[in-house]
């Protein structure tokens, strides 16, 4: 068990996160996520990343486009083996297509097919109802609330835990919540344009420069916020990546690229 960050580190999170992020947006730029031509379409491919990669998501989402069944409707009348056949490219395909079933009923029954009426509700309450679905963890959730209905929460992720514990903010076993937490008290406005750059951001510096073995420091925009005690310890530790489990109930997402729309605008301007 990793104990407790010291009160003193801990008081300095939020302004250590805000400076991430200006830095990343910076150096970066806005990353136009999330991929999806419609909040439909960012909900089936919020649910087929989970264990594979966004190449393969692309190729599941191409098949129901062509097959015309992006759609609520169609794909709740969809035989479940023609549904699995379609996105088999995602992997895991029998499953995930349980899993589209269960969120479109879900959404069809609740929601009159459209995710965003989910708006209507408190947040709080639309989390809990989306969590409710078979499939559907946090990470997943989050990105639904989050690209496809403008819902401010932070999307956390495998990146996300690397980057904050070696920087210090956090334990390499911090859950999900706690990651999230920090984020949401560093970032109190709960502003969804700025939460929808700064997962995006963390994604490609974490794709970019914070791998699991022999990272990036020297190039990464987030360098400079390293002490020169921290910068050592990183490069020679060795950490053993962080691969998802090949259990499709584990949920950790892929990784969009930038491309096609973003839901939500970005920022023009990072905060200090
Ligand atoms: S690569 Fe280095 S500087 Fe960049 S986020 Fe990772 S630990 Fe920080």
């Amino acid at each position: 068990m990793t104990p407790p960050l010291a009160p003193a580190r801990t008081a300095r999170i939020p302004t250590v996160i805000r400076r991430m992020f200006a830095l990343a947006f910076r150096a970066l730029g806005p990353q136009h996520w999330w991929p999806g031509e419609t909040p439909f379409e960012v909900c089936v491919g919020a649910i087929l990343t989970q264990n594979t990669a966004w190449t393969n998501v692309e190729r599941a989402i191409a098949n129901l486009r062509a097959a015309r069944a992006l759609d609520p409707h169609a794909i709740h009348r969809m035989p479940l083996r023609r549904l699995a056949h379609l996105i088999r490219p995602a992997g895991y395909f029998n499953v995930k297509a349980h899993r589209l079933r269960s969120f479109i009923g879900f959404l069809l029954s609740r929601l009159g097919g459209q995710i965003q009426r989910i708006r209507d509700i408190p947040p709080d309450e639309a989390r809990k109802m989306l969590l409710s679905v078979n499939g559907v963890g946090p990470e997943t959730a989050d990105s639904i609330l989050l690209y496809a209905a403008g819902i401010p929460f932070f999307v956390c992720d495998a990146y996300t835990r690397r980057i904050l514990h070696r920087h210090g903010l956090c334990s390499p076993d911090a859950d999900y919540h706690a990651l999230q937490d920090i984020f949401h008290r560093a970032l109190p406005d709960r502003d969804p344009s700025l939460y929808n750059e700064f997962h995006a951001l963390f994604v490609a510096i974490g794709k970019d420069f914070c791998r699991p073995r022999a990272p990036r420091c020297d190039a990464c925009p987030l360098g400079s916020l390293l002490t020169p005690a921290q910068r050592p310890h990183i490069q020679n530790a060795s950490t053993p990546p962080r691969t998802p489990a090949r259990n499709p109930k584990a949920p950790l997402k892929s990784t969009p690229p930038p491309s096609r729309v973003t839901r939500i605008a970005p920022r023009k301007s990072p905060p200090g």
